[in-house]
């Protein structure tokens, strides 16, 4: 697919060009509105996941702030998952303060306290993310998308983590599937980009409108990256799964090591849940050196072939300490609460080979 480098469009009659913005599926008039480029990693992103039309944005909460925009009215009620990935929280606490959005909390891993929380014919939304960041929980889409639907609410699956390759999350019954295609499909942290697919037309024709009207339309070069990247998708995710996998047990038998998260791994809260839903643990993990909150910031320090780098789902393995980072605003008692104790590393799985990846691994963990 080439690029189609172009603001706009050139038209041989005023009607056409009025046909053309009539709606989504006009020819392309003008970039924010539809671009050939775009539409085509649209259409990709929509076949993947098993959605009816997709829509791409600049970001991943391009598209996630496009969709709580365009749905959600002062006074609705929400229902989103605790452990959520951060713009997403910020952004429903924004909506929730300054327009009057009711959100409500729950463990995505407990099936009761969501089934308990959705008020039949008042909640407007069900937000949930396929894999959690960074505890790996993965909610059981199957059982809570089907109470969303009966309670007559929207629900929304976040699928960055998992990707199509491992949950599509249509299949189990979500109305919207969101996407930072920054991560696995776009694959090679070269490229920002987000996405919405829709199980339904009408659906997508709200958000469509809205989503012009936001002006967080994916650039035509960014698209084409994206469309690259999901060329190798496939082959990606095996590896990322595969070094994960591999990593995981190696870590969990390591004596300088206390707790690992990994879908896969035996033990895991969400196992079962994960062995159900998901083609695959994932390419991200997360866990605790013996040693606490200083053996979590040194290890992300010593490594050298994993980086000190935020983002998840490129080729190469990027290290985070969530409590000095991305949670460095919760104290030690409300990162328990999260689920996130203060020496916990994350580790977003790249490609490389494994056995490179784990001699920087037990170096790294020298000594604590
Ligand atoms: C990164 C990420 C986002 C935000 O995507 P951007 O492309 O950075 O805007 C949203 N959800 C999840 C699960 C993510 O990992």
């Amino acid at each position: 697919m080439p690029v189609y480098q172009s603001s706009a469009f050139a038209f041989g009659s005023a009607e056409a060009l009025a046909e053309a913005m009539a709606g989504p599926e006009g020819d392309c008039a003008y970039s924010r509105r539809g671009n050939p480029t775009v539409r085509t990693l649209e259409r990709q992103v929509a076949e993947l996941e098993g959605g009816r039309a997709a829509l791409a944005a600049a970001s991943g909460m391009g598209a996630i702030s496009a969709v709580l925009l365009a749905l959600l009215r002062p006074g609705d009620h929400v229902v989103a998952q605790r452990c959520l990935y951060g713009g997403t929280h910020a952004q429903l606490a924004d909506l929730a303060e300054r327009f009057g959005v009711e959100v409500e909390r729950v463990e995505g891993g407990d099936v009761a306290a969501v089934r308990a929380a959705l008020r039949p014919g008042r909640t407007r939304l069900l937000l949930l993310e396929t894999i959690a960041n960074p505890t790996c929980e993965v909610p059981d889409l199957p059982v809570l998308l089907a109470a969303a639907r009966a309670a007559g609410a929207v629900s929304v699956v976040d699928n960055s983590l998992a990707s199509p390759m491992l949950c599509r999350p249509i299949e189990h019954g979500a109305d919207v599937v969101v996407h930072s295609t920054t991560k696995y499909l776009g694959g090679h942290s070269d490229v920002l980009g987000g996405a919405a697919v829709f199980a339904d037309e009408e659906l997508y024709a709200t958000v469509w409108g809205r989503a012009v009207e936001l002006g967080a339309a994916a650039d035509p070069f960014a698209a084409w990256l994206t469309l690259r990247g999901i060329q190798t998708l496939p082959l990606r995710m095996r590896q990322h799964c595969a070094n994960a996998e591999l990593t995981a047990g190696r870590l969990a038998a390591h004596p300088r090591v206390r707790g690992v998260f990994w879908p896969g791994l035996p033990g895991h809260p969400s196992g079962a849940v994960a062995a159900r839903v998901l083609d695959g643990g994932g390419g991200m993990l997360a866990f605790e050196p013996a040693g606490g909150r200083d053996a979590g910031r040194e290890f992300v320090e010593r490594v050298r072939v994993a980086r000190l780098a935020l983002s998840i789902g490129g080729v190469e393995t990027l290290v985070t300490h969530p409590a000095s980072t991305s949670h460095r605003e919760l104290d030690d008692a409300e990162l328990a609460a999260a689920g996130i104790s203060a020496g916990l590393v994350r580790m977003a799985v790249g490609i490389e080979h494994p056995e490179d990846l784990w001699k920087d691994i037990e170096q790294a963990l020298e000594g604590f």
